[in-house]
């Protein structure tokens, strides 16, 4: 099969070096392997600007959905508590999805997708909803691309004295995050964005007495957060099978992104990549979605160009014939293609896939 680069937000492009540390089958309660997941925990934690004992780390098997169900159904508690989900796009709906399903108390404030979330709006509902306990946003909405104002948020949310959540996974590690200073409670991302790993796992940075608070309330065993700390942070050790190729493979994807210069550098590629991008499609009449002042620096929505008969499944097929995979659309007001530019990419990739558009628009 002819191989191509991602330009989608995670799975994404990794390099060689971090798929070849799969090739080890380690074995999981190997004093050498629990090191492998205490170095992690650790450097994830430098990564987030925090420390023991204010804040603590917990790896999570799954997907990243499997680390945002396990924060909201572990630490909100039952009839006392009620959560806000602050939702402008697919994955804040996912919030609240994940709290019905769980039985969880929840009010939804939605924002309109090319939109942030307000800190004044969030200020209003908590003073009209005392019953509120949690907040949660969504930091980088990758269904759009925008990026919220986490900031913000957090001033009114811990002014008001609640614990607050955030959905940090399109965005931890290539936009700095001072999660410490924000007194954000809980963080969560996954191994396979912007540490440029591959899927398997979710991390979630813990503020640690919010997580003591949670014991003994998790509504599911496997996704139990407090239960998953418990066993972890004794030696290292992941309660039930964990995912060791992936562990090996982040591992090696942290020590590349120490390598790069941390999330400073990496963040100046990305945004280097993302204006690059963007300068680019306006070259040829394609225009973001999001306007400039919110549009994040991870991926970019784009409206179809004003072209006579333009398909998406067509320009797709013409870009993955010549090395790049692309995403369609996920808003739901307007027909646009999504161009993610984390991972293992560069200026020059960037400026490969813009000349393909170009020829493709010129071909039609
Ligand atoms: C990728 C992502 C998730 C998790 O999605 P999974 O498919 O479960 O990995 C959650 N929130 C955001 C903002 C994401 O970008």
């Amino acid at each position: 099969m002819p191989n191509y680069k991602l330009l989608t937000p995670g799975p994404l492009t990794t390099t060689d070096t971090v798929k070849k540390e799969m090739l080890f089958d380690h074995c999981t309660w190997d004093d050498d392997y629990k090191k492998i997941t205490l170095s992690i925990r650790e450097k994830l934690l430098n990564l987030a600007h925090v420390s023991e004992p204010e804040y603590t780390v917990v790896l999570m098997q799954g997907s990243g959905t499997f680390g945002v169900e396990s924060v909201l159904t572990s630490v909100i508690g039952g009839e006392e508590d009620t959560l806000l989900i602050a939702a402008n796009g697919a994955y804040g709906e996912r919030m609240g999805d994940i709290a019905r399903h769980a039985g969880i108390h929840y009010l939804m404030y939605e924002e309109d997708y090319n939109k942030i979330p307000s800190a004044e709006k969030i200020r209003e509902i908590l003073a009209e909803h005392p019953e509120i306990t949690h907040v949660s946003m969504v930091h980088s909405e990758t269904t759009s691309g925008i990026l919220n104002d986490i900031a913000s948020v957090a001033k009114v949310v811990k002014g008001a004295g609640k614990t607050f959540i955030v959905d940090a996974m399109s965005s931890f590690g290539g936009v700095d995050i001072p999660v410490g200073d924000l007194e954000i409670d809980f963080i969560i991302s996954s191994a396979n964005k912007c540490i440029q790993g591959v899927p398997g796992f979710s991390f979630i940075i813990c503020n640690r007495e919010k997580l003591m608070e949670s014991k003994g309330k998790a509504r599911s065993l496997s996704l139990d957060l407090y239960d998953q700390w418990e066993t972890m942070n004794k030696d290292g050790k992941w309660r039930f099978t964990s995912p060791t190729h992936v562990v090996l493979a982040f591992a090696q994807a942290l020590k590349e992104m120490e390598e790069e210069g941390g999330i400073v550098a990496r963040a100046k590629r990305y945004e280097e990549n993302n204006r690059l991008l963007i300068q680019k499609m306006a070259e040829m009449g394609i225009r973001p979605y999001i306007g400039s002042e919110h549009q994040g620096p991870i991926i970019t929505t784009f409206l179809y160009p004003e072209h006579h008969n333009f398909s998406f499944q067509d320009m797709y097929q013409y870009i993955k014939d010549r090395g790049y995979a692309i995403y369609p659309g996920k808003v739901t007001d307007a027909d646009t293609f999504r161009i993610g530019n984390i991972g293992e990419i560069y200026k020059e990739d960037i400026e490969k896939l813009c000349s393909i558009i170009k020829e493709f628009l010129e071909e039609r």
